[in-house]
């Protein structure tokens, strides 16, 4: 990682453990899972066979992924946030 905005510790903590925990959403994500599920491993929605062609050992229906990637996004934005702030200093 370069960049000045480490020298604040707390706050470089604080980004450190927003990548971190980034890290493992994106794994969790990527990780082939074994065989795909017929039904949504959250609200229970089938799976198009289509969605799971394309997506080996899909898990998730495209509504409860596209909410999962909606939150990845939003954390993303409070960490650019943060740098920003501490390049002002
Ligand atoms: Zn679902």
């Amino acid at each position: 990682m370069a960049g000045g905005w480490a020298r604040d510790g707390a706050v470089s903590e604080q980004i450190e453990a927003s990548i971190s925990d980034e890290l493992a959403r994106m794994q969790a994500q990527k990780q082939p899972v074994g065989e795909s599920l017929t039904h949504c491993a959250e609200c229970e929605e089938p799976i198009p066979e289509k969605r799971r062609l394309a997506r080996p050992g899909v898990k998730l229906c495209l509504d409860c992924q596209q909410e999962r990637d909606g939150a990845f996004k939003a954390r993303g934005g409070v960490n650019r946030r943060g740098s920003k702030d501490s390049q002002l200093k």
